[in-house]
């Protein structure tokens, strides 16, 4: 089959490889017809080069048609229409039994510390081959896939994989209280759904924050207040504060992550706010000029006293320093993680209809055949040609 393999610092390549086998009893291989590009496959391409092997398969959002089933799957049958978890969980363990699924104790590598397996994640979450090729070995073929209906487009669905339900716990992790305020840092797919899905709960004041004009254009066009961070540069934090009675929001997610590292956006946030790169603490990350921690910090500096920091996007290695005194003079609340996929998935489910209230059918900004994956990982890392949320069509 054909599959976007890795092979270097943004190199990866559409390879034939090996059709995935069915190995344990309860393994469906799935027909991929759409896989998403994440942010999290960027941090792959651009830094976490030390942790990945030539020739790994990225991936984790897809969803396709059940082509084969192992001898034990009773919830599948062949034809069925799924969408795969982003994390592989067992679904029987202590973890997954408590909704949190992104902990789950049997696929975890535990040596390194880490949480369940992810798919397309490479060695650093358990080597499981990824989706962004033809076909997919998807093991707990009984619990994991998530069985959706035939009729309405791919892209309806396929965002369970990992944008729905991330964005969706951000906002619950947010907690923000009725007639309440949330800022968003970054609009990338998450952070603008994290805001559709906020103003669809009912928050009030929804305040999002990028530098990329499209970006901020797609967000204030579904009633999201924007501020342009490299337009405002060092004055950001005091515009959100007069933009929230002064006192600051009472809640902020942070959506970036570690996109505030090493990307061509990051140099310009930098160059904006005229920040000092942090120092940075001894591992990989350690790569000079650019302050990745900015936009953690700027959560910290905004939110009000006593109020919640969710932070959703990705920071690796160590965060050092972190102003601890800060976060503990302000009694600041700060709730992060995985996603548990599955535990949202029974939330998010009912608002996937015609009506549509959170725009998913029109979400992907480019749909491309899996051949042209290389260009589709350049144009969404520098964020060229309107660039938000691309799907690839094996
Ligand atoms: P993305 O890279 O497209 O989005 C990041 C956005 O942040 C970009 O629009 C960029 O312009 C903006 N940005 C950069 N620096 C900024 C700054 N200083 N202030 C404000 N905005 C800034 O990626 P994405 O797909 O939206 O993912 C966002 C993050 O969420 C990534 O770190 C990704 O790994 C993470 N993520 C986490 C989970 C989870 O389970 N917790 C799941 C999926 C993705
Ligand atoms: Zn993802
Ligand atoms: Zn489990």
């Amino acid at each position: 089959m054909k599959a976007l393999t890795w092979h270097g610092r943004r190199d990866v390549r559409v390879d034939t490889v090996p059709d995935p086998v069915i190995t344990e009893p309860t393994d469906v291989i799935v027909r991929v017809t759409s896989t998403g590009l994440c942010g999290s496959d960027l941090h792959l391409y651009e830094v976490l080069g030390p942790f990945l092997d030539e020739g790994d398969i990225l991936g984790h959002e897809p969803m396709g048609v059940v082509e084969e089933v192992g001898s034990a799957v009773t919830a599948l049958s062949v034809g069925d229409r799924v969408v795969v978890p982003f994390n592989v969980s067992c679904g029987t363990c202590a973890m997954c039994g408590q909704g949190l699924q992104s902990q789950c104790e049997t696929t975890q590598v535990r040596s390194q510390g880490s949480g369940a397996a992810l798919f397309g994640y490479t060695k650093l979450y358990g080597q499981v081959p990824g989706g962004q090729a033809e076909y997919l070995r998807v093991p707990f073929g009984n619990t994991l896939p998530i069985k959706v209906p035939d009729g309405p487009p791919d892209d309806r669905f396929v965002y369970l994989s990992d944008v729905l339900p991330t964005s969706w716990q951000a906002v619950e992790y947010a907690a923000v209280p009725p007639g309440g305020s949330l800022v968003v840092l970054g609009l990338g797919p998450i952070g603008d759904m994290c805001a559709r899905i906020a103003r669809h709960r009912g928050v009030e004041t929804v305040i999002g924050v990028d530098l990329v004009p499209e970006r901020l254009e797609r967000a204030a066009a579904r009633g999201v207040d924007t501020l342009n961070l490299r337009a405002l540069g060092s004055g950001i934090a005091d515009e959100i504060r007069s933009r929230t009675g002064g006192r600051g929001p009472d809640a902020v997610i942070d959506a970036v992550g570690m996109e505030a590292h090493g990307s061509p956006v990051a140099e310009l946030a930098q160059k904006a706010t005229g920040l000092l790169p942090d120092r940075m603490a001894a591992g990989f990350m350690k790569t000079a000029g650019v302050d990745r921690l900015h936009a953690l910090r700027l959560a910290i500096d905004v939110v009000r006293r006593g109020g919640t920091i969710s932070v959703v996007g990705v920071y690796g290695g160590m965060a050092d320093p972190l102003p601890m005194l800060t976060l503990f003079d302000k009694q600041i609340q700060l709730r992060m993680g995985q996603a548990n996929v599955l535990r949202w998935v029974p939330d998010i489910l009912p608002l996937l209809t015609d009506d549509d209230p959170l725009g998913v059918d029109d979400f992907a900004t480019h749909h491309l055949p899996l051949s042209e994956a290389p260009a589709a990982y350049e144009m969404f890392q520098k964020k060229r040609d309107g660039a938000v949320k691309v799907l690839l069509r094996p």
